[in-house]
C-alpha cells in the first residue's frame, strides 16, 4: 500500500524524463494519473523485478537509453559515507549509478566541504541495474540522476540503520508561495553553484519558487558569473532536495540524453509560466503519455549475471 500511494503521490516526480509541460499539464496530469492506475498490476510487476535486484552487472559501465526508460550496467555504488556526504536510505538499494555519478557527488561533497559547507545527505540515484523504480520515481533509471537534500545543518553522524527515517525541513513557505529564509539561504546557493558548474552536469530541478529566489539575486545568487543559473530547472516538487542530472557519459553511446537546456538563464516567461494558474483544456479527455518502453538491451541485463 505504501508503494501505492508513493507512486500516487509522486507522480509529478516522474517529471524529470519530461519535456517542459504544456499549458494543459495538470489535466493532462490528472489523466496520467488514471492511466497510471489501471496499470498499475502490470507496472508494478515488471519494476518490482528491477527493484528486487541487489547487485550490478559484471563488465564495463554502460548507460542504456534515459533516464525515465533505461538501465544501468556496470554499475558503481556509492558509499555510505564519505568527505562532505553521507548517503541515506540505504535499504532502498538505490546508491548506485555510472561511475560518473558516483564520482560526481564524492566531487561535490568536496568542493562543499572545502566552502565550509556541513555535509549534506544524498537520496536516492539508481538501482544497483537501474531500470524502473515501484514507487517515488519516474526518472533516476539510468544511472545520471541523483537526489541531494538541501538542508545544510550541522547534524549528528547517524550510523546507517538510522538514516531510514530522515525528516528535514522544506525550503518553502508552508503555502509554497516562495522560499522560506529560514532555511533557504547563502549555504544552499552556494551549494546549487557548485553542482551546476560542475562540466558533468547537464541540469538541475528545484522548486518553481527557488528558481525564482534565484533569479532574483537571493543570497548573492547573482553575484559574479551568472551563467551556472541556466542549468537550474523549475519542476514540481524538489521541496527538499534537488535532482542533479548528469550529461550522457562518453562511454555510453546507448544514452539517451534530453534535448539541450534553452540558452538564457531561465528567468523569463517559462518561469512565469509556473506561478500563472492554468485552467483545463476542454475537448475530449486527455490520455497521458505512453508509458516508454523500455530498450531492448535492458532486458538481457535484467536476467543476466
Ligand atoms: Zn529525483
Amino acid at each position: 500500500m505504501r508503494s501505492f500511494l508513493n507512486v500516487i503521490i509522486n507522480l509529478p516526480h516522474a517529471e524529470e524524463g519530461a519535456q517542459r509541460p504544456s499549458r494543459s499539464t495538470h489535466g493532462i496530469f490528472a489523466a496520467f494519473s488514471i492511466a497510471v492506475l489501471l496499470c498499475l498490476a502490470a507496472c508494478f510487476a515488471h519494476a518490482a523485478d528491477w527493484g528486487s535486484v541487489t547487485s550490478p552487472s559484471p563488465g564495463p559501465p554502460r548507460v542504456i537509453g534515459g533516464p525515465a526508460s533505461g538501465c544501468l550496467a556496470g554499475a558503481a555504488e556509492l558509499p555510505p559515507d564519505g568527505l562532505g556526504y553521507e548517503a541515506i536510505r540505504l535499504s532502498r538499494h538505490r546508491n548506485y549509478g555510472h561511475p560518473e555519478t558516483v564520482a560526481f557527488v564524492e566531487r561535490l561533497a568536496r568542493e562543499a566541504h572545502d566552502s565550509g559547507l556541513q555535509p549534506f545527505y544524498v537520496g536516492d540515484m539508481a538501482q544497483p541495474r537501474g531500470g524502473p523504480m515501484t514507487y517515488g520515481h519516474g526518472a533516476h533509471q539510468n544511472g545520471t540522476d541523483v537526489d541531494i537534500w538541501l538542508n545544510l545543518d550541522r547534524k549528528p553522524v547517524l550510523p546507517v540503520s538510522d538514516r531510514e527515517e530522515v525528516e528535514l525541513p522544506q525550503m518553502l513557505l508552508p503555502d509554497h508561495s516562495d522560499i522560506d529564509p529560514a532555511h533557504f539561504g547563502a549555504l544552499q546557493v552556494t551549494l546549487l553553484r557548485l553542482a551546476a558548474r560542475d562540466p558533468r552536469v547537464d541540469r538541475i530541478f528545484v522548486n518553481p519558487a527557488i528558481k525564482r529566489a534565484l533569479c532574483r539575486d537571493v543570497a548573492g545568487a547573482r553575484d559574479g558569473d551568472t551563467t551556472w543559473l541556466r542549468k537550474i530547472r523549475p519542476w514540481y516538487g524538489h521541496t527538499r532536495h534537488f535532482h542533479v542530472r548528469l550529461a550522457c557519459p562518453p562511454d555510453s553511446p546507448e544514452c539517451v540524453g534530453q534535448t539541450p537546456v534553452p540558452p538564457g538563464d531561465g528567468c523569463d516567461a517559462s518561469l512565469d509560466w509556473w506561478f500563472e494558474v492554468h485552467p483545463p483544456t476542454p475537448g475530449p479527455p486527455q490520455v497521458g503519455p505512453p508509458k516508454p518502453r523500455l530498450p531492448a538491451a535492458c532486458a538481457a541485463l535484467l536476467t543476466g549475471p
